[in-house]
């Protein structure tokens, strides 16, 4: 059958050879394993007072998330936009810089200087900190990749090298050994290129899976792959990269990333309309993820901007991520060949807040391969 699964539309039988994700029509994971480090509400349960916890159970959370200080302490959007402005301009004041464009040179020498501003402004739980004792998030890693971007940090498994063909009741019985672990959802990584089998699996255990289903993507997704995987999903952990046609040309090879990728989160967000937590651990909703690369942070805040004007914001959480890791990225691309600063983190969060996006945000410490999992280990 001709592969059509993904906005590459390849139309190659994989039974016989390979797509652009670089699979064969056999499941293939990369690693298992307990993930304490994603987005906290599927990866930990969040202490009472934490300023992402609700007040009642199965309602959405009510909180502003991007609180930079404690509930007792909680100031007003333009106050936090005005106090993350002043955290940059202290930032820039440490040091000494007269210089208010960006340049490499501040994104090299300025994390001991920056942290500390940021640490200060942003008092609030991070997706840093660690979660030992707690279930975590049930990871499946599928090898291989329908995007492919050059900075990918799980390359080890995107050219689908690594992994262990399995069938769909295996996979299905990996399900339920998560889920006998302690795992607090099952956490499809990077299965658009497997959506078809995966569905196959759940429906072997519909009835013994007790937990929610996460659907971990790149974002560029068809619509109708999302259509018919919102049958068994009950969370969309989606990224969104690019805005730009050219730039998500330069670093995924797919100029139409923007264009699929915004289609699918409307789908996605008919199909979980409302974030339900409970516990303290999201039960359904949807999660949009972005990452600031370095030197974009326009393009950051262009589709921050452009969903806010094509979709309820209010219906679905934002996870913006400081974590880019330079050291996977190829020489070639020299200027992805730095972390991301202050600066640019600070200005996309500003503009996040004042937009009215609910969510989460790393520490920019977060920009260390430690937590990239190591896919050539088989502890879980
Ligand atoms: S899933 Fe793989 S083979 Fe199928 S269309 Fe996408 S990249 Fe091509």
């Amino acid at each position: 059958m001709e592969c059509m699964l993904c906005p590459r539309r390849c139309g190659v039988d994989r039974s016989v050879t390979k797509g652009f994700c670089h699979m064969g029509d056999k499941i293939k994971v990369a690693k298992t394993m307990l993930h304490m480090w994603e987005e906290p509400l599927i990866s930990t349960r969040l202490p009472e007072k934490s300023p992402f916890s609700c007040d009642e159970e199965d309602t959405p959370c009510k909180k502003q998330q991007f609180d930079t200080d404690s509930a007792e302490n909680a100031c007003s959007a333009a106050e936090r936009a005005e106090n993350a402005r002043q955290s940059v301009d202290k930032t820039q004041n440490v040091r000494g810089s007269v210089n208010k464009t960006e340049n490499t040179r501040r994104s090299v020498d300025n994390s001991e200087n920056t942290r500390g501003s940021v640490d200060k402004t942003e008092n609030m739980q991070g997706c840093t900190e660690k979660n030992e004792g707690q279930g975590g998030s049930g990871a499946i890693f599928f090898s291989g990749c329908s995007l492919g971007c050059v900075y990918c940090q799980n390359r080890d498994i995107r050219s689908g090298e690594i992994g262990k063909e399995i069938s769909v009741r295996e996979l299905a019985d990996e399900m339920l050994a998560l889920q006998d672990m302690g795992a607090y959802n099952i956490n499809l990584v990077t299965p658009t290129h497997f959506a078809d089998k995966i569905a196959e699996s759940v429906s072997l255990i519909r009835d013994k899976l007790k937990i929610p289903i996460v659907y971990n993507t790149s974002g560029y997704e068809l619509p109708e792959t999302i259509e018919r995987v919102s049958e068994f999903v009950d969370i969309f952990l989606t990224d969104m990269k690019y805005f730009s046609p050219e730039v998500s040309a330069k670093y995924s090879f797919a100029p139409d990333y923007y264009l699929y990728a915004k289609k699918s989160l409307g789908k996605m967000i008919e199909a979980q309309p409302k974030v339900i937590i409970k516990d303290g651990l999201m039960k359904k909703g949807v999660i949009m993820r972005h990452l600031v690369l370095p030197g974009l942070r326009k393009d950051s805040i262009k589709i921050l901007e452009d969903v806010s004007i094509n979709y309820d914001i209010s219906s679905f959480k934002l996870s913006l991520m400081s974590q880019y890791t330079p050291s996977f990225c190829p020489d070639k691309y020299g200027e992805l060949k730095r972390k991301i600063t202050t600066f640019e983190y600070q200005s996309v969060l500003e503009r996040a807040v004042e937009l009215g996006y609910d969510g989460y945000m790393q520490d920019i410490s977060s920009s260390t391969s430690l937590y990239t999992p190591d896919f050539r280990s088989q502890d879980r």
